[in-house]
């Protein structure tokens, strides 16, 4: 891809870049007095305001559209600060750039879908306008650079990755689980490209962001965008993952940044590869002990119906032998074995007596 560096069209570019502004704009002294409070901090440059807002259940506040890119070029004129949207089809594309919006993003629903992507890549051929493209909901690295590579395709080159994580089925600490070997992978094929993070949408909770922002330093990312309001708590969309202008201030204070951090991209991205591959390994085993459980019910019920005891000395001897010397013939310590198959085996058996409990007549 053909990418021009973030210093070359952001202005005063501090390191790391950071993009801040609320969720959604909501009224125009709102946006005003956000930026102006944003505006003080020298690592912000660019404003963002969600103006359409891509909500996942109808009847949910759905930004506030046209009449708020005036309150944006007004932050223009009053801040400095440059100004960056969603967008997420034409007529958002228009709309943003007959109000002179600075920087257009896709959000992760829009990344998601390439019809969408090639449209408004179309849209965007011959208006040089800088693009952010944000990961697509799912864990797909290839989707993202499809949608990057759309966009570039179309003559864009001053763009850049907003990594906001995955999302996921099951329930996690993250409200999109940020799984860094993605953007890792994406930095170390494109190493050209800036990527910048949402620890905004990654957490869901303004308590983990300053942990995210200092991650992402850690791993080398170019930015952060940070949703801030001015009062979270009365926020229209996204209150509990919003802070004030104030706590973000007091986070880029503290943060560490890569020139005293030793950073090595390879050693991040092998980590994480390796740790993926452990927590599938542990995902099996956990597995694997429930299913063996389902076998140590149906062994229970049959010595219900035999009447005999829950505990067997001779059998749990035998079981701890075999398994301690399969154990030590692959390398493993023998007493490593032991400890884990005492506390499988114990809730072998307290499974078992529970059952017989049940049945007694
Ligand atoms: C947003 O930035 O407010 C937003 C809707 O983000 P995402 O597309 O990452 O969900
Ligand atoms: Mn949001």
């Amino acid at each position: 891809m053909n990418i021009v560096s973030l210093n070359k069209w952001i202005p005063n570019l501090k390191d790391p870049l950071v993009i801040a502004g609320p969720c959604s704009a909501e009224n125009e002294e709102q946006i005003i007095n956000t930026a102006k409070e944003l505006a003080t901090q020298p690592a912000v440059r660019v404003f963002r305001a969600g103006i359409w807002k891509p909500r996942t259940r109808p009847n949910n506040f759905e930004g506030v559209g046209e009449v708020g890119l005036p309150w944006l070029q007004r932050v223009k004129r009053e801040t400095g600060l440059l100004t960056a949207v969603e967008v997420a089809n034409t007529s958002h594309v228009e709309l943003a750039l007959k109000y002179d919006v600075d920087i257009l993003w896709l959000g992760a629903r829009t990344s998601a879908n390439p019809f969408s992507v090639q449209e408004i890549a179309n849209s965007l051929r011959g208006v040089g306008v800088p693009v952010m493209v944000k990961n697509p909901v799912n864990a797909d690295l290839a989707l993202w650079i499809g949608a990057l590579e759309r966009i570039n395709n179309a003559g864009i080159n001053k763009l850049a990755a907003i990594h906001r994580g995955f999302s996921t089925y099951e329930k996690s600490r993250h409200r999109n689980p940020p799984m860094w070997n993605i953007p890792i992978e994406l930095k170390r094929l494109f190493p050209n490209l800036p990527v910048i993070c949402d620890p905004s949408h990654i957490t869901g909770n303004k308590d983990l962001i300053p942990g995210i922002c200092q991650k992402a330093m850690d791993v080398d990312m170019d930015g952060l965008m940070v949703e801030s309001h001015l009062d979270p708590t009365v926020a229209m969309s996204d209150a509990s993952q919003q802070i004030t202008p104030t706590e973000l201030g007091t986070i880029l204070d503290n943060l560490a940044c890569r020139t005293q951090y030793s950073t090595d991209r390879n050693f991040e991205s092998e980590l994480e590869q390796l740790r993926g591959q452990i927590d599938r390994i542990d995902n099996e085993i956990i597995e694997s002990l429930q299913h063996r459980m389902s076998i140590v019910e149906k062994i229970g019920m049959a010595k219900v119906t035999s009447n005999i005891t829950a505990l067997q000395v001779g059998r749990m001897d035998e079981l701890m032998k075999l398994r301690m010397a399969k154990g030590e013939s692959i390398g493993l310590r023998p007493e490593y074995i032991k400890e884990i198959y005492n506390s499988i085996h114990g809730e072998s058996v307290q499974v078992q007596t529970e059952l017989m409990k049940e049945h007694k007549k």
